[in-house]
C-alpha cells in the first residue's frame, strides 16, 4: 500500500497544537498507523501474552485469600482468563484495525478486574476482605506494560473504576475501608491514565518530528535530482547538453577500454542552417532545431546510447558497444527520419526541406585513441559529408582522416560511404 501522503504543513500543524485526546487529523492519523501499527500489534500482542502467562501465578494467592470459592477462581483464571489473554495476543497481531487491536487490549483489563471483584464478592473468608486490592494490578498492567491509546486506556480504567466502586458498596466492608480502597483504586486509574496520556503525547510528537524529517529528506533528495536534471539538460531543446555529453563520453570511454568493446559518436548537423535562421528568422529556427533533437532522439534507442546537444545546430550521439557499420545504420536512419518531418527550407540548395549531414566514427578506445581523437573523426567525418553535398552520412575512423589532400598509400580512407543515400 502507498503511504498515505501528508504534507509538511500538515505536520507542523499537528505539532503546534496540544490535542486531547492525543490524536492526529485523519490524514496524518492514517499515516502514524501505516507507519506505527505494525510495531503496536506487535507491542500490544506481546503484552496480552504475558498477562496470560502470568495470570496463573496468582492462583497462589486465591488459595489463601479466597480459599472458599478457589475452585470457582481456578477455573475464572485458568478457563476464562488465560485463555481469553492468548485470544486477545491473537487478535492484536492480526488486527489490522485499531480499534480491534486497542480495543481487545483494553477489554482484557476490565474482564480481568470483573473477574477478580466478582471473585472478592462471593468469597465468604475473612481475608476475602483483601482481595478487592488485587483489582488494582490489571489496571495497572493494562495502563503501564499494555497502554492501548488513550481513549480505550480511559474506557477501560473509567468502567473499572464504577466495577469497583460498585462492589465496595456491596462488599459489606467499612464504610471508612470502602470509601479509602475506592479512592485508592481511583487514584491508580488516575495516575496510570496520565502516564498514558503522557507518554503517548510524547510518542506522537517524536513520530511527528521524525515524520517531518523524513519528507523533508525526500523532499530534498527529489529536488537534487531536478536540479541534477536541470543542469544536464539542454534548455532549448530539453535533450542532453555538453556537460552531460562529455561526462557520458568519459564513461562510456571508460567502458569501451575495459571491456574492448567500440564506441561510436557521431555528429549531426543541420544542412545550411544560418540561410534557415535568416529566412525565417530565429524563433523559427529555435522551433527547427527543438523538431530535430526531438526527431533525433526517437531514433536513439538503446540503454546507455545518449543523443545531446553540442553546440549550435550539432548535435552529438554517442553510442556506446556499436561499431561504424551499425552506427552508420543509426545515422541513416536519423537523417531519414529528419527528412521525413518535411519542414520546408526555402534557403537550402540540396532540398526544399529540412536536412541534416551526418559524421559518423567508431573504434575501441584504447591508449592510442581518445575521445577527442574519437569526437574529431566523426567531425572530419561531418566535414567530408558537407563536402560531398549534405544531407549524407560520411563514415570514419580516428587515425584515419576522411579529408584527402594527397592520396598516397599510408592514408588509408576507412569510410564506409553512402553518399548514394542523398536524396
Ligand atoms: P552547413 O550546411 O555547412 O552546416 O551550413 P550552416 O548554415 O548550417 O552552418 P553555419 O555554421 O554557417 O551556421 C550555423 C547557424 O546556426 C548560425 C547560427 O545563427 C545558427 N544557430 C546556432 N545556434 C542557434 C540557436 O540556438 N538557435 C538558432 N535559431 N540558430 C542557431
Ligand atoms: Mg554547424
Ligand atoms: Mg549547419
Amino acid at each position: 500500500m502507498a503511504p498515505q501522503s501528508v504534507t509538511i504543513e500538515e505536520i507542523d500543524r499537528a505539532i503546534a497544537v496540544r490535542s486531547f485526546p492525543p490524536t492526529f487529523p485523519p490524514r496524518l492519523e492514517a499515516r502514524y498507523e501505516q507507519d506505527r501499527g505494525p510495531a503496536r500489534q506487535r507491542r500490544l500482542s506481546l503484552a496480552a501474552f504475558w498477562f496470560a502467562v502470568c495470570y496463573g501465578l496468582f492462583l497462589g494467592i486465591d488459595a489463601r485469600l479466597v480459599a472458599d470459592v478457589f475452585f470457582t477462581s481456578a477455573f475464572v483464571h485458568l478457563a476464562v482468563m488465560v485463555p481469553l489473554g492468548f485470544g486477545v495476543a491473537l487478535i492484536a497481531a492480526h488486527g489490522h484495525t485499531p480499534w480491534v487491536r486497542e480495543g481487545a487490549s483494553a477489554a482484557l483489563t476490565v474482564v480481568s478486574v470483573a473477574t477478580i471483584l466478582w471473585i472478592y464478592l462471593i468469597s465468604d473468608t475473612p481475608a476475602a476482605a483483601h482481595y478487592h486490592y488485587f483489582a488494582a494490578l490489571p489496571i495497572l498492567y493494562g495502563n503501564v506494560v499494555q497502554r492501548p491509546h488513550f481513549p480505550y486506556a480511559a474506557w477501560a480504567s473509567g468502567i473499572a473504576v464504577v466495577l469497583h466502586w460498585a462492589a465496595m458498596a456491596r462488599g459489606g466492608l467499612p464504610v471508612e475501608v470502602a470509601i479509602a480502597a475506592g479512592i485508592e483504586f481511583l487514584a491508580v486509574a488516575v495516575v496510570t491514565l496520565v502516564a498514558v496520556f503522557l507518554i503517548e503525547s510524547e510518542l506522537r510528537r517524536a513520530y511527528l518530528g521524525h515524520l517531518r524529517g523524513e519528507i523533508t529528506a525526500d523532499r530534498l533528495s527529489h529536488s537534487n535530482d531536478e536540479l541534477r536534471q536541470l543542469s544536464h539538460l539542454d534548455t532549448l531543446t530539453g535533450i542532453a547538453n555538453r556537460r552531460w555529453l562529455e561526462a557520458h563520453l568519459d564513461e562510456m570511454a571508460d567502458r569501451s577500454l575495459r571491456a574492448a568493446v567500440p564506441l561510436a559518436v557521431m555528429m549531426v548537423d543541420v544542412d545550411h542552417f544560418k540561410g534557415f535562421n535568416d529566412h525565417y528568422g530565429h524563433p523559427e529556427g529555435d522551433r527547427c532545431l527543438k523538431m530535430v533533437a526531438a526527431v533525433a532522439r526517437d531514433q536513439v534507442r538503446r540503454k546507455d546510447d545518449l543523443i545531446g546537444r553540442f553546440g549550435g545546430e550539432e548535435f552529438l550521439v554517442i553510442l556506446p558497444g556499436t561499431d561504424l557499420l551499425d552506427a552508420t545504420k543509426v545515422a541513416e536512419r536519423i537523417r531519414h527520419a529528419i527528412a521525413a518531418t518535411n519542414l520546408p527550407h526555402a534557403r537550402s540548395d540540396i532540398a526544399d526541406t529540412v536536412t541534416v549531414s551526418i559524421g559518423v566514427a567508431a573504434a575501441r578506445i584504447s591508449d592510442g585513441i581518445t575521445t577527442e581523437d574519437l569526437v574529431r573523426a566523426a567531425d572530419n567525418a561531418l566535414y567530408e559529408a558537407k563536402r560531398l553535398g549534405r544531407n549524407r552520412v560520411h563514415a570514419s575512423t580516428p587515425g584515419f582522416t576522411a579529408i584527402e589532400v594527397e592520396p598516397g598509400p599510408r592514408r588509408r580512407r576507412v569510410s564506409i560511404a553512402l553518399h548514394e543515400a542523398a536524396e
